[in-house]
């Protein structure tokens, strides 16, 4: 609500209460009288007006617009921190010259499928093994995940690799148990405007995968990550996962100027999830190439070594083979655009 245009006809009472109301606010009003029409520029730190505040200007007499320039969230915006946020988790830095990719099944099925899996990965150069335990299927007869029992196998597999851990929690009732095994966080495309789930994890300081909603906008994204932010856990990483449009060739669309704008609007490290975009695995190489191109900080790719067996997400799972060819040809596009892999 920086700038407020009042409607040709306004009266000069009409422009004193706007006035009036400003001042009570805190701010300041500088008002600057057109030939058609008076604007009145709101002077003060405007970051901390909410939405709803900001729009009931306009339902005031004498008013035609309000303008917001300040963006309505603050602890993720660029103008509050120039610095792009680098997340330390273990001796990985996230945000850095190094991009990190996080790779592992959908679900977690059984032990010795993930521990192998985990051991692929971390050959082909992953930094991140990743793994659901709860899962957020849309029909209720699918595999829901191995729940506590999934988490004790990502805890193994990490101790064994080495590899930190990134799951999905679904449930703030679930935050004890998913904070003793794993080390980041995600919150999953369907649950990015659960509110509750996402203060839930802004009060503990462990570091946060939030993915954007299934139809979100990137500014509801951006307010999203506020709720985290906002209740004290700065540590948080944005993930791009495709977008529903008209296009049914694909599972989703990548919206890959995600990775620009997000880097223009806010400092948190971008993370490209190329898996759950596209839904087929031949297409996952060319689009995480094209997001590490893009300036993707990091990459979450499925990775299952019998595909056609799993549980969940098969078709868009690579084999360990193909993952290891992919990393390969990754490290030549990190290079070329100034960053390693
Ligand atoms: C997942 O990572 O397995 C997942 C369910 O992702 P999304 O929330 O992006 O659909
Ligand atoms: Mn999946």
């Amino acid at each position: 609500m920086d700038i407020i245009v009042l409607r040709p006809e306004a009266t000069a009472k009409e422009r004193r209460n706007i006035v009036k109301r400003l001042n009570k606010m805190g701010f300041d009003a500088h008002v600057s009288k057109g030939t058609e029409r008076t604007v009145i520029g709101v002077i003060g730190d405007t970051s901390k007006v909410s939405e709803d505040e900001s729009r009931s200007f306009e339902s005031l007499s004498g008013v035609e617009k309000v303008h917001r320039i300040t963006e309505p969230y603050r602890l993720a915006s660029r103008n509050f921190q120039g610095k792009g946020s680098l997340i330390k988790i273990g001796k990985n830095v996230i945000g850095g010259k190094r991009i990190h990719v996080m790779a592992g099944p959908c679900s977690v099925e059984n032990r010795a499928n993930l521990i192998s899996i985990a051991a692929d990965v971390k050959k082909a150069g992953a930094t991140f093994l990743r793994g659901g335990a709860f899962k957020p299927r849309t029909s209720p007869y699918s595999f829901q995940g191995l729940g506590e029992e999934g988490l004790e196998i990502l805890s193994e597999a990490s101790r064994m690799t080495g590899l930190p851990v990134v799951t999905e929690i679904m449930d703030p009732r679930d935050i004890g148990v998913i904070l003793k095994h794993v080390d980041v966080i995600q919150i999953g495309a369907r649950n990015m405007q659960n509110f509750r789930l996402l203060q839930e994890v802004g009060s503990y300081g462990k570091p946060v995968l939030l993915k954007r909603g299934l139809s979100a906008t990137i500014k509801e994204l951006l307010m999203a990550a506020e709720y985290i932010m906002a209740q004290g856990n700065e540590k948080v990483m944005l993930c791009e996962r495709g977008i529903r449009t008209f296009e049914t060739a694909t599972r989703n669309t990548l919206d890959l100027s995600a990775v620009p704008v997000i880097k223009r609007l806010s400092h948190l490290p971008v993370i490209i999830d190329p898996s759950h975009a596209v839904g087929k695995w031949e297409l996952v190489s060319p689009m995480a190439k094209a997001a590490v191109a893009a300036g993707a900080d990091g990459l979450m790719i499925e990775v299952h070594s019998h595909p056609e067996e799993a549980l969940s997400d098969g078709e868009q799972s690579l084999k360990p083979a193909k993952f290891k060819a992919l990393m390969k040809e990754l490290k030549a596009v990190a290079k070329a655009v100034g960053r390693e892999i």
